[in-house]
């Protein structure tokens, strides 16, 4: 059986590869492996632990959800983590002194400043503050730039998750076609940038995008991030192709992604399932770009010679 790296941490954790059972490539059971992995790594650490500041402002309850899955999910492993929470009326100074100020904080390791903000806060101004050694979703300026140009960077989480399930099921890259439908700076284009930079042959397809069933075809690699319930059928996609579906909806019937899995089940390769495939990877891909952060911070510390924590 084969080991491979959690995407981005070369060497840190290597897991034994997963087997596709029935075309399902299971998310769930893949962050399961990967939250033990860091548990036992920090159990046996006598460093202080990690930590990560999530930041939520105002009180929607999806954001309240998100942000209390991250906090036992970071317990679980050994994270220490911190909440901020800020009020709905909360000004752009208020906001940017608290990141400020987690930035500046040695327990904290990375910082998730919770998406969307109000419309009067600016969130590219605000996530600068949290600075690219701390940024653990990938979002400023200096971890995208790093990213887009193939530099060592913290990736940002789904993307992140989405690599680690294509590399631990074994699925080849280099040489392939791969889709992207979704063109966000959150998972469509770095994903599409992380692809190609594993020598995948990349196309984006995005809302303006003419024959997208067309485009979708030629798609060994199909990764549907297009925020769009059930949009991508059987038409969509060629037969054996490898399919993962970002997209998550809550409807009448339950959760739904992207892709109407009942429909191609029988015409993919492997399929991500909704829930259960890409949701608790991104999950299992914050932790440990946290634990990263905390490592490079670490090394940072030791190389001007401050460390005096032993
Ligand atoms: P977004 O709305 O920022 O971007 C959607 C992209 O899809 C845009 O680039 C748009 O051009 C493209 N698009 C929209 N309609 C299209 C269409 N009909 N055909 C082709 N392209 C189309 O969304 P996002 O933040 O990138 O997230 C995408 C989806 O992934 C959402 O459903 C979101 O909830 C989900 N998501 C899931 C996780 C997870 O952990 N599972 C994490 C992040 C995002």
């Amino acid at each position: 059986m084969g080991l491979t790296n959690v995407h981005g941490v070369a060497g840190l954790y290597r897991l034994a590869r997963r087997e596709v059972h029935g075309r399902v490539l299971d998310g769930k059971a893949l962050a399961a492996d990967i939250r033990q992995a860091l548990k036992e790594s920090l159990a046996a650490s006598s460093r202080p632990p990690p930590g990560l500041a999530t930041v939520v402002v105002g009180d929607d309850p999806a954001s309240a959800t998100y942000v209390a899955s991250k906090h036992r999910a970071c317990q679980e492993v050994g994270i220490a983590s911190f909440d901020r929470q800020l009020p709905a009326n909360a000004t752009q100074e208020d906001l940017e002194e608290c990141l400020a100020e987690l930035a500046a904080d040695r327990r904290v390791s990375g910082i998730l400043l919770q998406l969307p903000l109000a419309d009067w806060l600016d969130a590219r101004a605000a996530l600068e503050r949290i600075g690219p050694d701390k940024d653990v979703d990938g979002l400023t300026w200096r971890s995208a730039g790093r990213l887009a140009t193939g530099s060592p960077a913290l990736v940002p989480c789904t993307p992140a998750a989405i690599m680690t399930i294509l590399d631990h099921y074994g699925i080849e890259i280099e040489g392939r076609r791969a889709v992207v439908v979704g063109r966000s700076s959150l998972v469509g284009r770095p994903v599409a940038s992380l692809l190609e930079q594993r020598n995948a042959t990349v196309t984006v397809c995005h809302s303006r995008t003419r024959a997208l069933a067309h485009d979708c075809q030629q798609a060994d690699i199909l990764i549907a991030a297009a925020g769009k319930p059930r949009l991508i059928g059987p038409e969509h996609v060629k037969p054996g192709a490898v399919v993962i579906d970002v997209g998550i909806h809550r409807t009448e019937d339950g959760l739904c992604g992207d892709v109407v899995l009942e429909a191609v089940q029988d015409k993919v390769g492997a399929i991500t399932p909704v829930p259960g495939g890409v949701g608790p990877m991104t999950i299992a891909s914050l932790l440990v770009n946290t634990v990263q952060a905390h490592h490079q911070q670490a090394a940072a510390v030791a190389e001007v010679g401050g460390d005096r924590r032993g």
